[in-house]
């Protein structure tokens, strides 16, 4: 199934060098999630990066849904500072 939310970062915090796990909350997204599924995420308001990133979904507690990432380039950068928004 293809949807798409607007969510806003619940929490962040690196949890090795360059390493961290984001969590959103999501009631739609969390209740439809399978082990093996992941979401794409648009990491910016611009238009750069053009294209959404794909991350996996690590966990899903209540309506909150967790993302472990690593930064790569670009857009993980972005995703990296985006805790309140
Ligand atoms: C189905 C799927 C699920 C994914 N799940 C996760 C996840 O749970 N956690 C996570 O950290 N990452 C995951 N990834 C990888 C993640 O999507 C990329 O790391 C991310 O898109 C990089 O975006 P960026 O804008 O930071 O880097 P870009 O600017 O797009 O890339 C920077 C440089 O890194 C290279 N690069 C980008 N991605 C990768 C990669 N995966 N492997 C090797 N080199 C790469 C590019 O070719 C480029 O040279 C997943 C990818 C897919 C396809």
């Amino acid at each position: 199934m293809t949807a798409q939310h607007i969510v806003s970062v619940s929490s962040q915090e690196e949890v090795a060098d360059g390493l961290y796990v984001l969590r959103f909350r999501s009631e739609q997204i969390a209740q439809t999630s399978l082990p093996g599924q992941f979401v794409n995420i648009r990491t910016s308001d611009g238009f750069a990066p053009f294209l959404r990133r794909p991350f996996s979904i690590s966990r899903v507690d209540g309506e909150l849904v967790e993302i472990l990432f690593n930064i790569v380039g670009a857009g993980t950068r972005l995703l990296a500072g985006s805790a309140g928004r």
